[in-house]
């Protein structure tokens, strides 16, 4: 007899919602949840979740904060929790799109280029 075991890492989006104003780039976004933890399994069925991470995204710049294992889940308990910026650690910045226009050709890109495309001038 053997046994066909699995681990696999999952995400998951919690049933949460919060509207903020995005201290990473200012605009209005909502902050989600999500969940990720790994899947346990025997013959393909899920037996347990651990090692569960929680994580929450703003919607305005996909900026990805962590927050507290125990505040986690009491969210994905369906607990009414508020966010405050105390609860998150910035996990990786998202980033805002900023639109570059050439001075000398008036070419626009939001890539991260340092010299006009087209014309080669220098982009501030
Ligand atoms: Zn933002
Ligand atoms: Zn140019």
């Amino acid at each position: 007899m053997f046994f066909v075991f699995g681990a696999a890492t999952k995400q998951e989006q919690l049933d949460f919602n919060q509207p903020v104003v995005c201290t990473q780039c200012g605009r209005y976004g909502n902050y989600t949840v999500i969940m990720e933890y790994t899947s346990f399994s025997i013959f393909f069925i899920p037996l347990f979740k651990w090692n569960k991470k929680y994580y929450v995204r703003s919607s305005c710049c996909g900026s990805l904060y962590t927050i507290a294992a125990e505040l986690g889940e009491r969210i994905a308990r369906g607990e009414n929790v508020t966010l405050t910026e105390n609860d998150l650690h910035l996990f990786r910045r998202g980033y805002r799109e900023t639109l570059k226009r050439c001075a000398n050709c008036g070419y626009q890109t939001t890539e991260n280029f340092r010299f006009c495309p087209n014309c080669a001038h220098p982009l501030q």
